[in-house]
């Protein structure tokens, strides 16, 4: 079965695993990662239905389990990509997940596994194309609550290179009780896991796996693995978060990014608490794009930088998720935390003029006025100085850090203020003592949605 050939694996793994993170000095995503190797623990005797997940707990070692023989490997199911035709109906996979009964707890098959109600455990996912002897099992963290509910999926590292998500999924995940559950979770921490271990945004053949789905069976290495993840993992999904960072030498304040346009997507990105959100309808290609046009409400969390472990992004990004998973009923009341955050339809990079060194004035997050100075291009040999200045009134959502640019770098992304409110959701009312964010959000119409797409670098 795949679980078992997966779990023969990942001693090897853990292994990469250690030996990227001591060159790169990261001993907290050492831990990460593994804490999070794929360790299904299946029952392979009955051949005929899925295997049923043994109750792991999500922190249980993963070193103590003895190497499976390796001739195991004959046992594999045909791939998921030979059993579909291509452009299936979304819903297909779906439907046979689904509970009948709305308010019994049911039992999740996903990856050739049931995984019972009330039940923690880690599975594997492999994308379809590549060396099967060498494979590098794709860790999947399930927690099954004790009571029905939604099926929540949290993505991080679809950029290999992007830390924030990983360690934002491993609290949240660590922090469910399965007894006190509604719904599922399932949580994949890194998902470009061969860019994680190099440091890279990319897949190893420099594409962007963020510009694939829902994949293509037959297309390129990343239409595979992106139509491998859609299908095996995604499907599975009732609302997704996809976690990403600031690329490229920039941050973003934390943000929702999502397409406000769809009801069903507006409702989710008003339950993440005091959490700036952008309307972006994403590039073609993105997670949570190819997620809302299959069905499955989705949104991209930005929070901070690339290649760095930033706290702050961290805990805004494990409130956030906390208070969606309370607003969808599947934990109990989360205090929402901080002030109420604004809407922002349109945005836009304020670009240097000229080449140098730019040092940054306004700050993450900082309000800004029209004319107001955000930062200065210095050329180092001349020493001629130009000002980088707001093109409106808005609010700094992204900057670029301190560095060396040419003309014409991207170096401030502005969000536009604006006195008009968002279009009405029904949200239920919250909990005392919480504050109600959707009633104080101001915002524009979809009509004035622009973003940069060039720099839409989720
Ligand atoms: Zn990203």
């Amino acid at each position: 079965m795949l679980g078992v050939i997966l779990a023969g694996c990942a001693g090897t793994q853990s292994t990469l695993a250690e030996e990227t993170v001591a060159a790169t000095e990261l001993p907290a995503i050492a831990a990460v990662a593994a804490a999070a190797s794929g360790d299904a623990q299946v029952n392979a005797s009955d051949s005929n239905r899925p295997a049923q997940a043994k109750s792991v707990p999500l922190d249980e070692p993963v070193t103590e389990r003895s190497p499976e023989p390796s001739f195991v490997a004959k046992e594999r199911p045909p791939e998921v990509a030979e059993q579909v035709p291509a452009g299936d109906d979304a819903t297909d996979s779906v439907a046979s997940d689904t509970p009948v009964e709305a308010n019994q707890p049911q039992p999740l098959l996903i990856l050739n596994t049931e995984v019972p109600p009330a039940t923690t455990t880690r599975l594997s996912w492999s994308p379809s194309q590549t060396l099967e002897g060498i494979a590098t099992p794709t860790p999947v963290l399930i927690v099954n609550g004790a009571q029905a509910g939604p099926t929540l999926c949290l993505t991080g590292a679809i950029h290999g290179d992007e830390l924030n998500g990983i360690e934002i999924i491993r609290r949240v995940m660590y922090n469910l009780d399965p007894q006190e559950l509604s719904g599922t979770v399932i949580g994949v921490p890194i998902v470009n896991l061969q860019g994680f271990h190099s440091s890279s945004r990319y897949l190893p053949d420099r594409r962007d796996l963020n510009r694939y789905f829902p994949g293509n069976p037959r297309g390129s290495s990343a239409d595979r693995i992106a139509y491998s993840f859609f299908n095996e993992v995604v499907k599975h999904c009732d609302a997704l978060v996809d976690i990403h960072t600031g690329s490229f030498q920039r941050t973003n304040l934390p943000q929702v990014r999502a397409d406000l346009s769809v009801p069903k997507v507006l409702e989710l990105t008003q339950s993440f608490g005091a959490t700036v959100v952008l309307e972006s309808q994403g590039t073609k290609g993105t997670l949570r794009r190819a997620a809302v046009e299959a069905g499955i409400p989705a949104a991209t969390l930005e929070a901070g930088e690339s290649m760095r472990l930033q706290e702050k992004s961290v805990k805004h990004g494990v409130n956030g998720i906390n208070t969606l998973m309370s607003k969808m009923g599947m934990i109990e009341r989360f205090r929402i935390w901080g002030d109420p955050e604004p809407v922002y339809y349109k945005s836009e990079w304020v670009r240097a003029d000229h080449g140098g060194i730019l040092l940054g004035h306004a700050k993450l997050g900082e309000r800004v006025e029209k004319g107001e100075l955000l930062g200065v291009v210095t050329d180092p040999i001349t020493n001629v100085k130009s000002n980088i200045y707001s093109p409106y009134n808005g609010r700094i959502i992204g900057k670029a850090l301190d560095q060396v640019v040419l003309p014409g770098f991207a170096a401030f992304h502005v969000a536009k203020e604006s006195a008009k409110r968002a279009p009405p959701v029904a949200v239920e009312s919250p909990a005392p003592g919480t504050d109600s964010v959707a009633d104080a959000r101001p915002a524009a119409t979809a009509s004035e949605s622009s973003t940069d797409v060039e720099l839409d670098t989720e």
